[in-house]
């Protein structure tokens, strides 16, 4: 089957290496002229990225193994069990492209996917400068704002977070430093001298960014590059495939809500969508089963979060420090909270209390 993915970030080069390596013939669309480049991510991830790919140590920047959760007067210190990784994201996602390569796909960059037609069972690419390719199937992996998505009238991010980050000079203790209320920020050491901070918020991000230097003690270091970007909220209604077009990683929305997380998911996502290719069976059932209850699980947190006034989340906070719970978030991951997220509810009964932010 002659496959296109448009996108070459990691999600789409990593459904491209799977994809070829079954035996397909297939062509990745990149606009931009370079991999990896340019960078509009923090890198951080959990461990179970190491279920999905392998990256090289030089790859991992950094490991973290404590973080700070602050609400605006109380903070909850946690020891991680299993350090979460600092990835240098150009050079991951060059280290994906070049799995998809080494399995025999190829990549056309500075190729701009303008527009897509089905003509029968052929998909009819409109490339901005080097003319017209044809497919049998299609894999939009083109970011939240997905011509894919768009062109072949598949599930659309509506809701969308507007991220700012910057890389700042500053010595730190290697601890991640995570912020709740409108929205969330973070500072995250990417060594012991450099981290990068951000806020991701449903509106303007420039004041949120602002009052996130001023609380981090980051005013006046110097800052080493600006970057933004869009996170998309996952929603779990929608279809991401039609005929033999599907939606995967931002394009399909696989984000978690809390975090902004959205490289281990869009991963999974990949996966998901090759193997219903390979298969044959149903891409929107397969992803429903097995990222829906994750997905929307962190829809709901974040969701109750910004819902909640301040000294309610440093209430959450002051309930999240007794022994139970705090063990419970010292040692899970977060990308798989539907295995551990009711348990903590059991061990903390008075976390059921802050349900009422659900409605
Ligand atoms: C500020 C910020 C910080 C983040 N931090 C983290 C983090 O710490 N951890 C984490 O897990 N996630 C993080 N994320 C989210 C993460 O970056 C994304 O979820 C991830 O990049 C999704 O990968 P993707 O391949 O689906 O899309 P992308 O990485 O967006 O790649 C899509 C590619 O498609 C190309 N493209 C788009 N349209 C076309 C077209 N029409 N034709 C050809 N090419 C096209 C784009 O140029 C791009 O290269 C962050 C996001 C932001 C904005």
């Amino acid at each position: 089957m002659i496959i296109s993915v448009i996108g070459a970030g990691p999600v789409g080069c990593y459904a491209a290496y799977l994809l070829a390596k079954a035996g397909h013939s297939v062509t990745v669309f990149e606009e931009h002229p370079k991999i990896g480049k340019p960078v509009q991510c923090t890198g951080i991830v959990t461990r179970d990225l190491l279920d999905l790919v392998k990256p090289s140590k030089g790859i991992i920047q950094n490991q973290i193994s404590e973080a700070v959760i602050h609400g605006e007067k109380t903070s909850i210190g946690l020891r991680i069990t299993e350090p979460n990784l600092v990835l240098d994201r150009e050079r991951f996602d060059r280290y994906i492209s070049g799995l998809a390569l080494r399995a025999g796909a190829k990549i056309r960059l500075r190729t701009r996917v303008e527009r897509i037609v089905q003509e029968g069972p052929t998909y009819i690419l409109y490339t901005k400068h080097i003319g017209k390719f044809k497919a049998d199937c299609i894999i939009g992996a083109d970011g939240p704002l997905s011509v894919t998505a768009k062109a072949l009238g598949l599930y659309r991010n509506k809701k969308m977070l507007n991220a700012r980050q910057a890389l700042i000079y500053s010595r730190n203790n290697n601890r991640v430093e995570f912020y709740l209320g409108n929205g969330f920020g973070w500072v995250v050491p990417e060594s012991r001298n450099i981290v990068r901070a951000g806020v991701a918020t449903m509106g303007d991000p420039f004041g949120p960014f602002n009052s996130l230097l001023r609380r981090s003690k980051l005013v006046g270091k110097k800052q080493l590059e600006l970057t933004g970007g869009l996170i998309p909220l996952f929603n779990p209604i929608g279809l991401r495939s039609g005929g033999k077009a599907y939606l995967i990683g931002d394009a399909g929305g696989f984000v978690k809500a809390t975090t902004g997380g959205g490289i281990v998911p869009g991963l999974k996502s990949a996966q998901i969508c090759a193997d219903s290719i390979i298969t044959g069976k149903n891409y929107d059932v397969l992803w429903w089963l097995k990222l829906a209850p994750e997905l929307t699980a962190h829809r709901a947190i974040f969701r109750m979060m910004n819902k909640m006034p301040p000294d309610e989340i440093d209430k959450l906070l002051s309930t999240l420090k007794s022994g139970a719970a705090r063990d419970m978030l010292q040692s899970h991951s977060r990308d798989r909270l539907t295995t551990w997220g009711f348990g903590l509810a059991i061990k903390q009964p008075k976390l059921l209390l802050f349900l009422r932010y659900l409605v």
